[in-house]
């Protein structure tokens, strides 16, 4: 657990909640994947589709995390839905960067680990099991056209500064009031 919480992570948390929302929306229903329906559908697509294996090297762990193929931040915006969401392993779940340090899609990173582990040979075959996974089927993910990318991308960052604003402003009016009962207590002891 984050033991310095600053105010970029509350604003942080606050676009993946509604990054949250969004896909649920998408989805029709709660997408808690902790719990209940939303881990059972998680459980679906860690042990069946993939089968218990890491989607970029093939690796079977008991311990997989869960990956957001289209990425869940300020970066990409991807939703959080069943058809963006893959098992990755420790090793693979570190997104590259590219030279001008944006992360990789999920693709070029998909690329990059077959070529490191030398498994060129099934880069093909993890790819369209990716693919088919995001793109069809019971957990296809949404096809956003580029005005709901804008869309979610504007309310996004909108949210996020209001976030970081509101816990400024709060810290400027703590300083205002404790100046004042500072100041105001002075006089009265006098
Ligand atoms: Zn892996």
């Amino acid at each position: 657990m984050a033991v310095h919480n600053t105010s970029a992570d509350a604003a942080n948390t606050a676009v993946r909640a509604f990054l949250t929302e969004v896909g649920e929306k998408y989805w029709g229903k709660i997408f808690n994947t902790g719990t209940g329906s939303g881990k059972a559908v998680w459980d679906k697509i860690k042990n069946q589709v993939f089968k218990g294996c890491c989607c970029y090297c093939g690796k079977h762990s008991e311990k997989v995390q869960m990956e957001h193929l289209v990425m869940f931040n300020r970066e990409e915006y991807g939703l959080h839905h069943p058809g963006n969401i893959v098992p990755c392993c420790t090793d693979c779940n570190k997104r590259r960067k590219d030279n001008n340090g944006k992360h990789v899609s999920w693709e070029e990173h998909l690329k990059t680990v077959c070529k490191e582990l030398d498994q060129q040979d099934r880069f093909e075959e993890r790819r369209m099991r990716i693919y088919e996974h995001h793109t069809t089927g019971e957990f296809a993910y949404p096809s956003l056209n580029d005005n709901e990318k804008h869309a979610i991308r504007v309310m996004a960052e909108s949210l996020y500064t209001n976030i970081k604003t509101e816990i400024e402003k709060s810290l400027e009016l703590y300083v205002k009031l404790t100046d004042a009962f500072v100041i105001k207590g002075a006089v009265e002891s006098k």
